[in-house]
């Protein structure tokens, strides 16, 4: 089993931002979302207040952008619900139907 030194719960622009740092700082990162990534963000069809982008820009678009962005420095990403996370144990573990050892979480 494939051990990460972060694993993020949700793909929205937090977790993408938090991703795309923590894989620049040479961490094994994955990212765990349970729907689509962007979040809320990827449901919108046209976003006007963020820099960069005069003509604003789609948000699933963004959203993609954002994995992309991350995955470039091997930030990983897969479909997962998490249900319940036990963080009080040494070694953390996700409760879904596959554990994973968690040593940080976001
Ligand atoms: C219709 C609409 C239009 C908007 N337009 C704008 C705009 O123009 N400009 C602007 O600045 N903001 C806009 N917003 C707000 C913006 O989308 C949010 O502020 C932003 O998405 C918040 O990002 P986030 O990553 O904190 O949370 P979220 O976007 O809520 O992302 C959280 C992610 O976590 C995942 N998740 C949650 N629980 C779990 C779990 N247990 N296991 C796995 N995954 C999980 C969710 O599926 C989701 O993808 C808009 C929002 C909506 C709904």
């Amino acid at each position: 089993m494939t051990q990460y030194d972060v694993i993020i719960v949700g793909g929205g622009p937090a977790g993408y931002t938090a991703a795309l740092y923590c894989a620049r700082a040479a961490l094994s990162t994955l990212v765990l979302e349970a729907m689509a990534p962007g979040g809320q963000m990827g449901t919108t069809d046209q976003i006007d207040n963020y820099p960069g982008f005069a003509d604003g820009v789609n948000g699933f678009e963004l959203a993609m952008n954002m994995q992309k962005q991350a995955e470039r420095f091997g930030a990983e990403s897969t479909f997962a619900q998490v249900s319940s996370m036990e963080l009080t144990e040494p070694e953390k573990r996700s409760t879904r139907r596959t554990e994973i050892p968690l040593p940080v979480v976001l």
